[in-house]
């Protein structure tokens, strides 16, 4: 049995654009995904080998630099060798403080005792005292009876030993202040005699040629009698502003003095003890700053500038630093296991000093290396001064020594530091991140969306042809069906004319009423052949787009007349009720008259082929909401609310089979609606299945 197929059954046809689909996009993706991938790699691997130059130029500038700092600190071994050959251990710290590399040194003899820094304790003083010196001692100290202190201070200020005469005259100016500020004394012109005589008692030993020439303990008791003399001095003015100036003026001549103690070594070899000497130098830049007639004196000018507060403050530190370090190597006995010329480093607290060991002639020196450490790498920093890597030196135990502080990423390059570092390394780093991934990134992302758009555009482009070859799959099969159709169709009517006119020729007929009657049928039959081929071909045109219309204002009234005119004759036959109903003063409307009259004709035709027997129908004209409405109503089979959906779509029929009653090919609705569109109307339907079925056509008034 033949079905007239509808669209719904060309899935078959779509599923296979559906592969059509899927295999194009793999055709598509598959190979742009593997271009892409490769031309990563490339790229991948050109950055390789260029990173590879890069960082091969950027090693040997490594080496060269670690190279240098080597060869620098040969230079300076050899040259520590030269200088520090005969000289006191007091010179040798002088020099090696004025080097650029140390922060600090130890020197030991050849002993392996410490001869640099000393301690106050470490330098041996008078223990045994006389017994007058005790009896002052506790005059002085426990039973705080100043008065007897100084009477057997002075005794002992005649010994011929410069050592005790310069401990009993110092005591004796102790004791003088004292007095001066004891509660037994009330009167102010005795505390200012007590002062002064404790003045006078110290500048005995301030201004004392005996520093020239003295031991270490007098002279750190010279140090220590011009700091009290200073102190003293204050007081005193403090007390009273009589003979200001000539104060002001002790204070300046004992500060003299006291700068000429530092950091000095005098005739016969002796300097203050380390933590003197530091204690000294944080005093006399305390008393500068806190003294303004001093900066304002006029012999300031020359004394200022000689006075090197910075030299100062940096012999302080490296003083420190040395005795500090005391504490981890406290004799040379320790350094048998250090390796000449090797930096070892040591923990101090959350620091590291660096320390490395000279072997002198006369002993060993350990040099410390802290901040100052960094002139060391003096060479890579000029390497890598303008280049787009930084450098970061890392001691033997990880540590970060010098270089870039917070590095991105991770090194691309490192290098052993050089044989006076062992277990150093110098790691390179790109200084804005590693520019070669960056730059891969960046290429990725550009092959990736190019890749990406690629496929993008073919897919659509894709999509555009897939779709112009379904829409072609879609006609062929409409095509398919249309002939199918009419051959069908037409091949009815044409068969039963041929067996009428067969049959007349053969004069097969009894009577010439006979005869007539068969010409009826065969005009009737000719008639409904006329009529498909009408239909076909304003499908064909409409599908063509070619269906010209002509415009005018028409009347509606005229319109629907035509239309019951054209059906008359076949409505005329049987039990066929039609009632025209037109509606007074209608509005013209702007159609084409033979199509709006082909609509309405298509109409009443479905409503005749679609009712039973006894037929009803009505045609009606009139105005609703402004439109002028043409309503074609029925007593037929009606539809379904599926079938309702469907009905004015082209070659959709309820009842497909062909041994439906009605003819037919499923275009008279869709060439109805069709029309009703291009005269920018609508067509409607209202139907109830067994009972009927309205179609309505509404079209705008003209004007
Ligand atoms: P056909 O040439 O098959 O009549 P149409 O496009 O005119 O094609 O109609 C499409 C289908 O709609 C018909 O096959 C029929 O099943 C249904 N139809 C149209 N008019 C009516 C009606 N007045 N009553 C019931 N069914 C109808």
């Amino acid at each position: 049995m033949f079905k007239v197929r509808s669209i719904r059954k060309l899935t078959p046809g779509l599923d296979q654009l559906r592969w059509v689909i899927l295999l194009l996009a793999v055709a598509v993706i598959l190979p742009t995904v593997c271009l892409l991938w490769f031309m990563t790699q490339a790229v991948k691997n050109v950055q390789i080998v260029t990173k590879q130059r890069l960082i091969k130029v950027y090693q040997e500038k490594l080496a060269e630099a670690a190279e240098k700092a080597c060869d620098s600190w040969k230079q300076e071994f050899s040259s520590l060798d030269e200088k520090i050959t005969s000289k006191k251990p007091f010179k040798v710290f002088g020099y090696l403080q004025d080097r650029l590399y140390y922060d600090g040194a130890i020197i030991y003899d050849k002993t392996g005792a410490r001869i640099y820094p000393l301690f106050s304790t470490d330098v041996n003083t008078i223990t045994e005292l006389s017994d007058t010196f005790a009896k002052a001692w506790q005059a002085e100290f426990e039973e705080e009876d100043y008065s007897k202190a100084v009477i057997l201070y002075e005794q002992l200020t005649k010994s011929d030993n410069t050592y005790i005469r310069f401990v009993a005259i110092l005591g004796q100016a102790r004791s003088h202040a004292k007095l001066g500020r004891s509660n037994k004394l009330v009167s102010y012109y005795e505390q200012k005699r007590e002062l002064e005589a404790a003045i006078g008692n110290c500048m005995r030993l301030a201004f004392n040629n005996e520093d020239k020439r003295c031991d270490i303990p007098t002279l750190t008791l010279l140090a220590n009698a011009r700091l009290l003399m200073i102190e003293l001095s204050d007081q005193r003015l403090r007390l009273s502003a009589n003979k200001k100036e000539y104060f002001e003026s002790l204070i300046w001549d004992t500060y003299h003095q006291l700068y000429e103690l530092l950091f000095k070594e005098n005739e016969a070899g002796s300097f203050l003890p380390s933590d003197q000497a530091i204690f000294v130098a944080r005093r006399i830049l305390d008393i500068y700053k806190q003294h303004p007639f001093l900066q304002k004196h006029p012999d300031n000018v020359n004394f200022g500038a000689k006075m090197d507060k910075p030299g100062i403050q940096r012999r302080i530190d490296a003083e420190e630093l040395s005795i500090c370090m005391v504490e981890h190597l406290p004799t040379a006995t320790i350094l048998s296991d250090w390796p000449k010329h090797q930096f070892q480093s040591i923990r101090k607290g959350e620091e590291s000093i660096y320390a490395v060991r000279h072997a002198a002639e006369d002993g060993n020196i350990v040099l410390f290396c802290k901040e100052r450490f960094i002139n060391c790498f003096r060479s890579f920093e000029e390497m890598f001064a303008n280049s787009d890597a930084a450098y970061r030196i890392i001691d033997d135990s990880g540590r970060f020594v010098t270089g870039v502080t917070q590095p991105e990423g991770k090194p691309f390059g490192a290098a052993l530091v050089g044989e006076h570092f062992p277990g150093w390394k110098a790691e390179l780093y790109f200084k804005h991140g590693d520019i070669f991934e960056e730059a891969e990134r960046k290429q990725r992302a550009t092959y990736i969306w190019a890749g990406t758009l690629m496929i993008v555009l073919m897919l659509v482009a894709g999509g555009f042809a897939s779709q112009a070859v379904g829409r072609q799959i879609k006609l062929n099969r409409l095509k398919n069906d249309f002939i199918a159709t009419v051959s069908h169709e037409l091949k009815t009517p044409l068969s039963s004319m041929r067996v009428l006119a067969d049959t007349l020729l053969e004069g097969n007929y009894k009577d010439q009423k006979q005869a007539s009657e068969y010409l009826e049928l065969i005009c009737k039959e000719n008639k409904r052949l006329s009529g498909l081929i009408d239909n076909f071909l304003t499908f064909s045109r409409m599908e063509r787009n070619k269906q010209a219309f002509e415009m005018e204002p028409t009347s509606p009234a005229a319109i629907a007349r035509a239309a019951a005119e054209a059906v008359k004759t076949k409505f005329g036959k049987g039990r066929c009720e039609l009632a025209v109903d037109i509606g007074d003063d209608l509005p013209d409307v702007v159609a084409d008259h033979d199509s709006t009259v082909t609509v309405l004709v298509n109409l009443l035709d479905n409503a005749y082929k679609y009712s039973g027997d006894d037929k009803e129908i009505e045609l009606k004209v009139f105005t609703e909401h402004d439109s002028v409405c043409f309503s074609v109503a029925d007593n037929g089979v009606g539809l379904s609310r599926r079938a309702l959906k469907k009905i004015f779509k082209r070659f959709y029929q309820v009842d497909t089979t062909l041994s439906r009653h009605a003819e037919g090919c499923g275009l008279g609705l869709s060439i109805a609606k069709f029309i009703v569109d291009a005269h920018e109307g609508s067509i409607s339907v209202e139907s109830t299945p067994g009972e009927g079925s309205t179609f309505t056509v509404k079209l705008p008034p003209a004007g």
